[in-house]
């Protein structure tokens, strides 16, 4: 049996007489920048995500950078974040201008840990602390971080929060949708993403009316009315073509969701009583989304291949920590030194997760999974 690790053209087979439809209008009437769709959508998501308002960018990664530009950051603040996060979440940061400072993940959730941020806001002199304006806590894989926790630490310090919500559309914390929480929340539509474009795009939520008018007006050449410019602002604005796929998609969001917990209850069902692996942790009141269903093994390499060998696609998320890479060897950070993230890089698995798996293929993916293990 071949198990893919998505499989989006069985997402797209049936919603495929719609799209064209929506897009044959588009190029009939050749809006294809701004116009009442990319509005219409706004107002859609910003339901989705229980925030007052979203604003439709190019990307995840513009949505997270116009954040911190509309925030205000200087030259020389500082951030904190993960570094188990995809590159986009620390490029942001520096391209606003800001300096990445990371703090290790929580062993259990995987995201930012409440206890290792207030050890070090509260280890720090009062000349350094007064450069970390905000944190991003990234809810990775569709879980998100524990919010509580984070807000009073940064309530404490008079920080800014802002939730990278990419891999985390209508994930819950005690009944609060991703991207709701914080001062705003940033979400991708990367094609792979739980609702993704057929292209690029992302989008803002936020409850802070300035704010959102700040992030519309970056996207935008700094203009609010055309050719009449407040500020420099960028090329960041997201296309009806895609807006069009999006308000189709939405609308199967909840319904996709719904398969991807049941999925994931599946695996977890079947893997119950297997040893030597470690299943997603679900934090009491927590609704994850399950963007990736992500277990943790040794031998990980060898089991990735020997699941392969079987037609199981497997990935990697993140296979090497963002303090590692040679993009950051300017910050000097030595191996070690965030213990946790080091721990899960070399052991973490992506079993295929996508709405569209079947049960049989599941149930394959579980008995391969423990043949391969020898358990
Ligand atoms: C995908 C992703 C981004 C970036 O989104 P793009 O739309 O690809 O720019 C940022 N952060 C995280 C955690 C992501 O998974």
């Amino acid at each position: 049996m071949e198990v893919p690790f998505l499989d989006l053209k069985a997402q797209h087979a049936p919603l495929k007489e719609e799209i064209l439809q929506a897009w044959s209008k588009i190029l009939d009437s050749a809006g294809f920048v701004g116009g009442r769709v990319i509005t219409e959508f706004e107002q859609e998501f910003a339901i989705a995500c229980q925030t007052k308002y979203s604003i439709a960018v190019n990307s995840g990664t513009d949505a997270l950078r116009f954040i911190f530009l509309a925030l205000g950051l200087q030259p020389g603040d500082m951030v904190i974040t993960v570094p188990n996060t995809f590159i986009a979440t620390t490029e942001a940061i520096t391209q606003a201008g800001g300096l990445v400072s990371f703090i290790d993940i929580d062993p259990k959730t995987y995201t930012l840990s409440p206890e290792r941020l207030a050890e070090r806001l509260a280890g720090m002199s009062a000349v350094e602390r007064k450069k970390v304006k905000g944190i991003v806590p990234v809810h990775l894989y569709g879980q998100m971080a524990d919010m509580d926790a984070l807000l009073a630490v940064a309530k404490k310090y008079g920080l800014w929060v802002v939730e990278d919500a990419c891999q985390a559309h209508l994930a819950e914390y005690k009944g609060h949708k991703a991207g709701s929480l914080g001062i705003a929340g940033a979400f991708s539509f990367y094609p792979g993403k739980n609702i993704g474009a057929c292209g690029e795009a992302g989008a803002v939520t936020t409850n802070d009316e300035k704010l959102a008018n700040r992030v519309k007006i970056l996207r935008d050449h700094g203009q609010a009315q055309k050719y009449y410019h407040d500020i420099e602002g960028y090329n960041g604005r997201c296309d009806a073509v895609q807006v069009a796929a999006l308000q189709i998609k939405l609308k199967h969001l909840p319904g996709w969701t719904e398969k991807r917990r049941q999925n994931a209850a599946l695996y977890l069902e079947q893997l119950k009583d297997m040893k030597g692996i470690v299943l997603p942790y679900i934090a009491p009141g927590s609704s994850p989304v399950y963007h990736l269903f992500v277990i943790l093994l040794d031998n990980r390499d060898a089991v990735m291949e020997k699941l392969k060998q079987k037609g199981i696609s497997a990935g990697l998320h993140y296979p090497l920590p963002l303090h590692l890479q040679k993009a950051y060897s300017h910050l000097k950070i030595a191996p070690g030194a965030f213990p946790v993230t080091e721990h899960c890089a070399a052991r973490l698995l992506s079993l295929p997760m996508f709405p569209e798996l079947t049960k049989e293929q599941i149930t394959y993916v579980c008995s391969s999974l423990k043949e391969v293990c020898g358990s």
